[in-house]
């Protein structure tokens, strides 16, 4: 089997995954790997429960369709991302409620819209950047996305979801749950005085475990 096979297979295993989880509904959300030849992307419309491994969109290099259905109409955020990340191989998107819930709120930093409540948001995410609402599609978006992609591979789009990237699929899937437990005990956890991790103990996470 191709390690493209392999990944289209992958892309409706980690789909239904997350779809059964509730963590991003109807035809919500989209995956994306740097492939070789360009890449693999989930269609437009379609649910990430029932991917059709055949049919997930291969586009070249220059993220124009080569096979499969039209692309998500979110490519050109996974497209920002892998421009200016070179070393990033997979893009996940969710529209997943705590995270979005989180973005929504007023008054949140944008330089670090969910505190470090634990080692592995940390060492999994880092440094979250919130940007600010744009509607779907708009072509300022792309741009607000690549002047921060360089130094955030993991980006929280105002009213709208979370944007990670990561080396492979699987870790793209699991730094963006990850941040969506996050965001859910944050929430949880408002009103309450928390003790966080401290600058000391972030500083010594990010000397062992670089990113
Ligand atoms: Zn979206």
């Amino acid at each position: 089997m191709s390690d493209e096979t392999r990944l289209r297979d992958r892309f409706a295993e980690l789909g239904a995954s997350l779809y059964d989880r509730g963590l991003t509904p109807g035809s919500s959300g989209n995956l994306s790997a740097r492939l070789d030849d360009g890449f693999l992307l989930t269609p437009t419309n379609s649910c990430l429960g029932r991917l059709d491994p055949e049919r997930v969109t291969k586009l070249d290099p220059q993220g124009r369709v080569v096979s499969g259905d039209q692309p998500s109409k979110e490519s050109f955020l996974h497209l920002a991302m892998y421009r200016e990340r070179p070393t990033s191989g997979a893009v996940v998107h969710l529209h997943s409620s705590h995270a979005v819930a989180v973005s929504v709120l007023d008054g949140i930093d944008p330089e670090q819209p969910l505190p470090p409540i634990t080692a592995y948001y940390v060492m999994r995410i880092g440094r979250l950047k919130l940007l600010p609402y744009y509607a779907p599609g708009d072509i300022e978006l792309a741009d607000a996305v690549r002047s921060v992609a360089a130094d955030h591979h993991a980006i929280l789009l105002a009213n709208h979801g979370p944007v990670v990237a990561a080396t492979d699929i699987d870790s793209a899937v699991y730094a963006i749950e990850e941040l969506e437990e996050t965001a859910k005990l944050f929430l949880m956890l408002r009103g309450d005085k928390l003790r966080l991790l401290t600058a000391e103990q972030v500083a010594d996470l990010v000397r062992r475990y670089p990113s």
